[in-house]
């Protein structure tokens, strides 16, 4: 097996040393096996994306000697440009790939659209919390036919799209915490496509580390929770998980980041 890790950044603001510390473990993983490393570039939140961010993390790791064998590169104008045969390596650029998943889970019945207002999912929060329950979407949307969800989206309503959460535990082996096992009632049916039409966060990763071939996922531990979400999706789209590694934080002493 090629071992291929990555370092997925968000160019949400700069870089901190934990991330650098989690980005020279996937670059001395894939080094020290003749593997690749590569960097992707996770921009899915526009709302929160900081101009610059993602060439001073481009120039942060020439700096430090760190070399990347695909993703983003800063040409010698100033520009971005990037290299690979697995690309784009920004996932704004990759919407289409991710449309076609969406799609495909939706006509799986694994995954449905959901028109409910912040409004409504808020108060339904409040009553929940008051109720000393978990918040959770209450899968009012789950009962909507496919002729009601094409009439309202016809009508001009935009709604997201979730994941149906199936019943029973998801248990993997992490590679440094060992046997980590989540209870899926505690896990909500999460919004993997924004009612703009970008996807979130889930299932974008899911998608490019499994067509990018990303063998070890090795990352922070504040991912950890993330994580029995992923593995589902993989199940879901039928895809053989990489193996995931959560690696501490570097946390200062009043244990924030
Ligand atoms: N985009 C995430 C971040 O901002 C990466 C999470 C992951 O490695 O899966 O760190």
């Amino acid at each position: 097996m090629t071992i291929r890790t990555r370092i997925a950044p968000s160019p949400t603001g700069f870089f901190h040393i934990g991330n650098l510390r989690t980005a020279l473990w996937d670059y001395f993983m894939a080094r020290a096996a003749g593997g690749q490393f590569l960097i992707r570039i996770e921009d899915t939140d526009q709302e929160r994306y900081v101009p610059g961010s993602i060439e001073a993390l481009l120039r942060t790791f020439a700096r430090m000697g760190i070399d990347w064998d695909e993703g983003p590169v800063l040409n010698a104008d100033g520009t971005l440009g990037e290299k690979g045969n697995f690309g784009p390596y920004t996932q704004t650029k990759r919407l289409d790939i991710y449309k076609k998943y969406a799609d495909d889970l939706l006509a799986a019945g694994h995954a449905y659209h959901c028109f409910c207002s912040p409004e409504r999912l808020e108060e339904m929060r409040a009553e929940q919390t008051a109720l000393k329950q978990t918040p959770k979407y209450d899968r009012k949307c789950l009962a909507l036919s496919v002729d009601e969800v094409t009439a309202r989206v016809a009508a001009g309503e935009k709604p997201v799209i979730r994941m149906q959460m199936p019943e029973g535990t998801v248990a993997f082996d992490d590679a440094i915490r060992g046997r980590v096992s989540f209870d899926l009632k505690d896990i909500d049916d999460q919004v993997i496509v924004k009612s703009n039409g970008i996807p979130t966060y889930h299932l974008a990763v899911v998608v490019d580390d499994h067509l990018m071939e990303i063998s070890h996922v090795l990352r922070g531990e504040e991912w950890l929770s993330s994580t029995p979400k992923q593995i589902v999706l993989h199940n879901m789209l039928g895809w053989i998980m990489p193996v995931y590694a959560h690696v501490p934080l570097i946390l200062n002493p009043d244990k924030t980041k």
